[in-house]
């Protein structure tokens, strides 16, 4: 089967030369893109050809960061910071039970769809509940069981026998657009040990192993306290620093602790509107990282922090944020921020998306070329950072398979799903 998008207002490339095309063609066959030029003839009569002179198509994007089940929680415990807004989410997320698991994800992913995200990387519990609302929504999702064990030696092993029953059974299914990660939540929550096997797990299987990572000072200080040293020290020294080690938020790292992550091949991901919203008080050491070639990601986190899931403000926030800080206004650009978003995070998970180019799975946005937000349209990549709506996003392709068009969402049924998560709130509440 091919999909032929014909006359293409613009195409956002993101390519090696960060080229925007103009009036071309983009042919599409078995969920890659197969060529880009101007007037693409097809022979085949199994091509479905699609008009896109109104059209801007970007690679879309991809969220690096979630807890997609927390979409439940939006809105609930607002103005905490993270320690005590932890203590009171810990005990409503007690209280979950497999269908707000699955149906909390669900509207997630009705979101990001809406958002134009083909991606995400999520770290929750309950994911085979998870795992099936992402297969139903047609997206991808990098999906990790939270592991906890609170330090408490009694509980390693349930929290290890999940992580690998999980991995197992995602690998298992072979879905193309799913994969397992290795997801402990953070050096607070679990012991050395616990840290040890998971990263064991991860290396026998070839997973990725994520983390929160220094996202308040009072991380940085009971690490010391605690350990004698900073956490990113604390865990080169357990050897768990590696390229295929994901670290969230970031905010509070030395010099010398960004070093040890370079020279591990470790990434990070920003989530600039959490740290900014749980007023963590850190900045991302965007320029530090950069300099070191540290690749970053973008990512959410999740609706209760965050609290949308909207790549869109992300970018403009992590723009905004830099360029104050540093009081300077070329810090970061919007196309860096764009990079962020789509080339950084396909790198990330080492999945062949995040640009088009012929032989990339296409997982393509589409925008209204007309919309108010992206006009005029002579800066069309400062446009989609500082004032894209999220109503200028008709489409969304995820490896060729359309999952909205028009802004109707295809793989799931929009008001179904609402009913369905109002109903399960009322009942998480009451
Ligand atoms: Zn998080």
């Amino acid at each position: 089967m091919q999909v032929l998008l014909k006359n293409c207002g613009f195409i956002i490339t993101q390519n090696r030369d960060r080229a925007i095309l103009r009036n071309f063609d983009i042919l599409i066959e078995e969920g890659r893109i197969k060529e880009i030029k101007k007037e693409i003839s097809v022979s085949t009569k199994d091509c479905e050809i699609l008009d896109c002179r109104d059209k801007i198509v970007l690679p879309a994007f991809l969220n690096l960061h979630t807890h997609s089940p927390m979409t439940l929680l939006r809105g609930y415990k607002d103005d905490l910071e993270l320690h005590p807004w932890l203590q009171e989410i810990w005990k409503v997320e007690a209280k979950l039970k497999d269908k707000h698991f699955y149906i909390g994800a669900k509207f997630a992913c009705l979101e990001m769809i809406k958002s134009g995200i083909s991606c995400f990387l999520d770290m929750y519990f309950g994911m085979g509940s998870i795992f099936k609302a992402v297969v139903e929504a047609g997206i991808r999702g990098f999906l990790g069981e939270a592991l906890m064990d609170f330090k408490e030696e009694g509980r390693t092993e349930e929290e290890i026998k999940k992580a690998e029953k999980f991995a197992d059974f995602c690998i298992k299914a072979g879905n193309p657009l799913i994969k397992p990660v290795i997801a402990p939540h953070s050096i607070y929550t679990c012991s050395p040990s616990l840290l040890l096997r998971a990263k064991e797990i991860a290396r026998e299987k070839g997973l990725l192993f994520t983390l929160h990572l220094s996202e308040t000072r009072k991380e940085v200080f009971d690490c010391y306290r605690e350990h004698k040293k900073r956490p990113v020290n604390y865990l080169k020294d357990l050897n768990l620093l590696d390229e295929r080690f994901v670290a969230f938020h970031c905010v509070w790292l030395t010099r010398e602790e960004i070093s040890i992550l370079a020279k591990s091949d470790a990434k990070a991901v920003h989530c600039p509107i959490s740290n900014m919203k749980l007023a963590t008080g850190g900045v991302f050491p965007f320029r530090e990282m950069k300099e070191k070639n540290i690749l970053i990601g973008l990512g959410t986190d999740g609706a209760c922090s965050n609290n949308s899931l909207n790549m869109l403000e992300e970018m403009k926030v992590a723009c905004l944020l830099q360029k104050w800080f540093r009081w300077n206004a070329s810090e970061i650009s919007a196309q860096e921020a764009l990079d962020l978003a789509t080339l950084n995070g396909a790198k990330i998970l080492g999945i062949n998306s995040g640009s088009i180019e012929e032989g990339k799975d296409a997982d393509l946005v589409f925008l209204n070329k007309e919309h108010f937000s992206m006009l005029p349209s002579q800066n069309l990549v400062s446009n989609l950072v500082f004032s894209c709506s999220r109503e200028a996003i008709s489409d969304l392709m995820v490896r060729g398979r359309f999952v909205m068009r028009d802004r109707k969402v295809l793989s799931m049924d929009e008001e179904k799903t609402k009913e369905e998560f109002k109903k399960a709130l009322e009942e998480l509440i009451a």
